[in-house]
């Protein structure tokens, strides 16, 4: 089992990898969510037998020591202590563990609330089993937000789940939504400064998307809700920039945030391009070459583990797909895109076709060239996504 240690610097270790593992269940559904779940939790042990089994079956495939654990979901509160120290117990025997990995757990309001109600010592046993940092679904501390997106939680259960957490971890993350339809400005600072008041080293904050074949789409298309305004979401993403600023977070990628020792290493890694392995019904996972995904169906997945087959599908990067990735989630991030590793990894022309097809956005100050790195600007962050897409390509070989 690992130290309950709070944090670690090194995530910068170059040979280390990632278990992601997906608890394909949730209570009820949100409106805007378009990840795989059950809202059926009878599946639940025989899902965490195959997750056992698929942790076993894979584990000549991560090369590199495992420096993070992360459980995410739908909804991983739901696994109880016994089930979560089982995986972990699973990750340990089959892969070689840093000394000092970081063990997340993502977690709903209502789950923490009311398992600490059952249960006094809930906190002090997600720390026993080597859960070192929590991330916390709050979403929003207003009831109207609550009820617009259908979460589980209300506002009381958002700001309890916080403090509660606080008396046993240090690490927590906490997510956000902005840009909810009816949420004003001053609605968004006041959720900011709650959250700063709280002093949660970490958040993160996504503007509210909405997917294809989700109710919230379907409310949008009948009038029921009013459609999300971009315009509101930028102004939200500006007051979140420099709210975070004033009370010293580093916006070390687009959507994250955290005071200094406190960004998350499991986010890290998978932006630097680290391989992970995806465990569980439509887990994603990356090896440096390929990307491969298991099948988002309990059902199937379960069946498919049981009979020793992997349910899994793989698709091998091309020198382009890679390019392209290594553009988007570099402008997206603090680091930037470096010229010199995109040399040394892709060749001249792919660099020489980088600075010409980002001309116009440097001449409009979108991005920033310092240092042989290229940025997006202040001005630019809102539309890295777009400014990256202007700098992708099909095939230069
Ligand atoms: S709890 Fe998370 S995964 Fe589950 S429905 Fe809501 S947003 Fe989706």
């Amino acid at each position: 089992m690992p130290k309950n240690t709070m944090l670690n610097h090194d995530y910068n270790r170059q040979n280390s990898g990632g278990i992601y593992i997906h608890i394909p269940f949730c209570k009820q559904a949100c409106h805007y969510c378009d990840f795989h779940f059950s809202t059926s939790i009878k599946k639940k042990p025989e899902l965490v037998e195959a997750l056992c089994k698929e942790l076993a079956m894979r584990k000549n495939e991560l090369k590199t020591e495992v420096e993070t654990i992360y459980f995410g979901g739908g909804t991983p509160s739901l696994l109880t202590i016994g089930e979560l120290q089982l995986l972990i117990g699973e990750v340990y025997k089959n892969f070689k563990v840093s000394e000092n990995p970081e063990i997340t757990l993502e977690a709903n309001p209502d789950d923490i609330v009311s398992v600490r109600a059952q249960s006094e010592t809930i906190f002090s046993d997600y720390k026993t089993i080597g859960i070192n940092r929590l991330s916390i679904g709050i979403q929003s501390f207003f009831e109207e937000d609550l009820k617009l997106m259908n979460r589980a939680h209300n506002a009381a259960e958002a700001l309890e789940s916080i403090k509660e957490a606080k008396q046993y971890f240090d690490n927590i993350s906490i997510d956000l939504i902005y840009g909810i339809p009816g949420m004003t400005n001053e609605r968004w600072k006041k959720n900011l400064s709650i959250a700063l008041s709280l002093q949660v080293p970490h958040l993160s904050c996504y503007a509210l998307t909405v997917e294809p074949k989700t109710a919230l789409k379907k409310f949008i298309e009948k009038g029921i809700v009013p459609p999300v305004d971009e315009a509101v979401a930028k102004q939200h993403y500006e007051i979140l920039l420099s709210e975070t600023e004033r009370a010293g977070y580093d916006n070390y990628e687009f959507s994250n945030f955290g005071k200094p020792g406190f960004h998350s290493r499991n986010n890290t890694a998978y932006w630097e391009g680290k391989p992970y392995l995806g465990i569980g019904p439509s887990a994603h996972g990356y090896d440096g070459n390929s990307r491969s995904w298991n099948v988002s169906n309990n059902t199937k997945y379960i069946k498919s583990i049981k009979a020793g087959i992997l349910p899994l599908e793989t698709e091998t990067l091309s020198k382009p797909d890679k390019y392209n990735e290594y553009i988007m989630t570099g402008l997206r991030t603090k680091k930037g895109v470096s010229i010199e590793k995109v040399i040394r990894e892709f060749g001249p022309k792919y660099s020489e076709y980088l600075l010409k097809q980002a001309e116009d956005s440097l001449k409009n100050k979108l991005l920033i060239l310092e240092n042989q790195t290229l940025k997006v600007s202040k001005k630019g962050k809102f539309l890295s996504d777009g400014i990256a897409a202007d700098l992708f390509l099909v095939n230069l070989d």
